[in-house]
């Protein structure tokens, strides 16, 4: 397909446009993770240059990841004055490799004093440049790495990368011990399914609270939800149907593999799912996925809603991060093969994951944890806020068998015939999917279902790549001492099966049940946000860190900082807007009904007093009563924002008063608003329903 990958400066352009030399010292460079060469860097650049410009490139930008968990950027053109008042098309080597945006406005979470904004960001050869098309101007995009005048992390992908590194190391190690020599660097690999939500515009234009917070803070629930499960896999409506083509060919062009799209479980609700790929791109190229939806949304007159609950009573959206690891000659390490009983190498690897997300699972919790998530996890839905594997039959067996101290079966799917000849019969997939599982074994890949749809997928995988590096550590630690390796393998898979059997669990995980059997296998639970950032500050969080050199303490801080500032900024922000529109909106429209309703009362009276205007009455009366409850919800939340405002405490009291106070007079002043809009006439309330939000495409 001609399209695909046509605005990425790719290894296919690279190697028509490079000298043989440069291109060979940069595939170096970026397949076995070395250095860069600084020399190769101006070739590099020049040939960039005259690449992006032929394509019409007007300007470059250093393409980065800021804490927020979005992308920035900030454009240079690539024009630079000569003598007698012409320009030349420059881009150097060092504008290349290095920028330096102001950096005072990101959040830094102390790191970086201000009076020294300064940031840093350098280029990460290992992601392909892109050129980004906006309003038909070209800009030629460089993937950087954002990080402090001292060298401290300022953004998401510099400790990916350093997760990588880390993974890259142990894994070799491992493989060592089982005889592979061949094996020069593991990679994590990605697939991250992307759930959304589409309105259309001239709705969302008349909904405040979707403008400012992504979520709408209003809302009675519709006569019709979700319970038919008519819209899961329906057939995509024409104007979704024309999104999703534009929306294709935009991430084709970037050489995203945008794969399987199809409508979700909620009304107006989407997903995409591209084809994996290494850990560092499919980051990236998931920020282009998100960037891609909400622009080309624009263009078919709708907005993509990206929060993980847009509207309240229906399903929120999530991402799937499917993982892997995969050795550079293309060998998955999650691969069970034919009779995983046999394969001791994939065993191992299977026990690492396992006893990683058991040792750790409440930082999987953090990295997943944001203001929207916490709608969701646990609220019935989506996966549970507990973390729990399920392993799927096959690799269940294997586990018990391990714990017994034997290995003699792989278990094999029986043959699953349909009862129709002409239809294929197939061998039932031995992983047979549980959907509640927030981290499932699919086959040859493990699917954290927990990440919230709005954030980097960046946290996540640098939990997951760090968590399993480290256990591959303590295992290799043990055999490469050992006497008799096969022994001490032995004992470390035995080990492994009975120590951590407390997170394996294939039953029903959105059960009231579970929520108690988790709790007596001491499962950890952590509902909040707020509570969750605690667990960075721990000692043991911050060991492993910089045992690994992913994170250090001062880089942890400030992502404890500001996970806990972005949450009492969002509560703010939503609490104001609320506050805004009930005074402005809700207030006015009630009282203008119960006017008309009192006029009417008084009216028919006086043209009968036999007539009887008990229904008016009746509406009259509920209305002021609920009017009268909800400036009083009102009051209250304008007081515990002031309240919230004038605190000086440390950022996680700060949190919790957002959240046990401030969240709370919100959903009580939601309660009233919500009555409100189910009594008063649709032609005076002022904002779009639900309804007509979700099933208006
Ligand atoms: P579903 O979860 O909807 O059943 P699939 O199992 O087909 O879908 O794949 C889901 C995602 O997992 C896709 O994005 C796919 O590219 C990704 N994936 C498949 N293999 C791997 C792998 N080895 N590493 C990481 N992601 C993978
Ligand atoms: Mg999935």
């Amino acid at each position: 397909m001609k399209i695909f990958g046509e605005n990425v400066f790719n290894e296919a352009v690279m190697r028509e446009r490079l000298p043989k030399t440069t291109y060979k010292s940069l595939t170096k460079t970026i397949e076995e993770g070395l250095p860069l060469d600084p020399g190769v860097a101006e070739i590099v650049a020049n040939a960039m240059k005259d690449w992006a410009i032929e394509k019409g490139a007007t300007h470059f930008t250093h393409w980065f990841q800021p804490l927020t968990g979005i992308t920035a950027e900030k454009h240079d053109s690539f024009i630079s004055p000569t003598k007698h008042g012409l320009v030349a098309m420059e881009f150097s080597g060092k504008e290349l490799i290095q920028g330096e945006p102001d950096a005072s406005s990101f959040p830094s979470g102390g790191l970086r004093a201000t009076f020294e904004a300064r940031g840093y960001t350098a280029w990460d050869c290992t992601s392909p440049a892109f050129l980004k098309e906006d309003a038909g101007t070209l800009t030629l995009c460089i993937p950087t790495a954002f990080y402090s005048y001292t060298g401290e992390a300022l953004d998401k992908k510099t400790p990916l990368l350093r997760s990588m590194q880390t993974l890259s190391k142990q894994a070799l190690r491992l493989l060592r011990l089982f005889g592979n020599t061949s094996t020069t660097r593991v990679t994590s690999t990605v697939g991250a399914e992307q759930e959304y939500f589409l309105v259309d515009k001239k709705l969302f234009d008349k909904r405040m609270d979707l403008m400012l917070t992504g979520r709408t803070l209003f809302g009675a629930m519709p006569p019709k939800g979700q319970e038919l499960e008519d819209h899961y896999f329906g057939s995509l409506k024409t104007r979704v149907a024309a999104f999703m083509h534009e929306l294709n060919m935009e991430l084709w062009k970037l050489g995203v593999l945008a794969k399987t799209q199809h409508n979700e479980v909620a009304p107006g609700q989407f997903e995409l799912a591209p084809i994996f790929g290494t850990t560092n791109i499919a980051t990236d190229h998931n920020q282009l996925v998100m960037d891609s939806m909400k622009k080309v949304a624009l263009r078919h007159d709708m907005v993509c809603l990206l929060h993980e609950k847009p509207f309240a009573g229906v399903n929120g959206s999530g991402k799937h991060n499917n993982w892997s690891m995969s050795t550079d000659d293309g060998h998955n390490l999650l691969d069970p093969g034919p009779t995983p009983h046999e394969n001791f190498q994939f065993l191992t690897i299977i026990c690492a994951v396992v006893k990683a997300v058991d040792d750790y699972a409440e930082l999987l919790r953090v990295s997943a944890a944001n203001p929207g998530n916490d709608h969701r996890l646990g609220a019935n839905e989506a996966p549970p806020a507990i973390i729990s594997i399920f392993l799927g039959d096959q690799l269940t067996d294997i586990f018990s068998q391990l714990q017994n101290g034997g290995l003699s079966r792989s278990l094999q799917g029986e043959k699953s015939a349909s009862g129709v000849k002409t239809l294929p019969a197939f061998r039932k997939d031995s992983t047979d999917r549980n959907r509640t599982s927030p981290f499932a074994f699919t086959g040859n890949k493990f699917e954290f279902r927990m990440v919230a749809s709005s954030q980097s997928i960046s946290g996540p995988n640098v939990v997951l790549n760090l968590i399993i590096a480290e256990v591959l550590s303590q295992f290799a630690d043990r055999l490469e001492q050992a006497t008799d390796f096969d022994q001490t393998l032995q004992e470390i898979l035995k080990e492994t099966a009975k120590n951590h059997k407390r997170i394996l669990f294939d039953g029903n995980g959105y059960s009231e049940e579970w929520v108690e059997e988790a709790a007596k296998r001491g499962l950890p639970n952590i509902s909040s946000t707020v509570d969750a950032a605690l667990v960075l500050m721990r000692q043991s969080t911050i060991d492993l860190y910089e045992k690994h050199k992913v994170l250090n303490r001062t880089e942890l801080e400030s992502r404890y900082e500001i996970n806990l500032e972005q949450y009492s900024k969002q509560i703010n922000i939503e609490a104001l807007t609320m506050i805004d529109m009930a005074q402005h909106q809700i207030i006015p429209a009630a009282i203008k009904y119960s006017t008309q309703l009192a006029n009417s009362i008084i009216a028919i009276k006086s043209a009968s007093s036999a007539a009887d205007v008990s229904v008016q009455e009746e509406l009259l009366n509920a209305l002021c009563s609920t009017l009268v409850s909800l400036k009083a919800n009102l009051t209250t939340l304008e007081e515990d924002v002031q309240v919230a405002n004038a605190m000086t405490n440390d950022a996680y009291e700060h949190g919790v008063y957002y959240r046990d106070v401030v969240f709370k007079a919100m959903e009580a002043l939601r309660h009233d608003g919500d009555k409100l809009e189910t009594i008063i006439d649709a032609d005076i309330w002022p904002l779009p329903t639900y309804a007509q939000m979700l099933f208006m495409l």
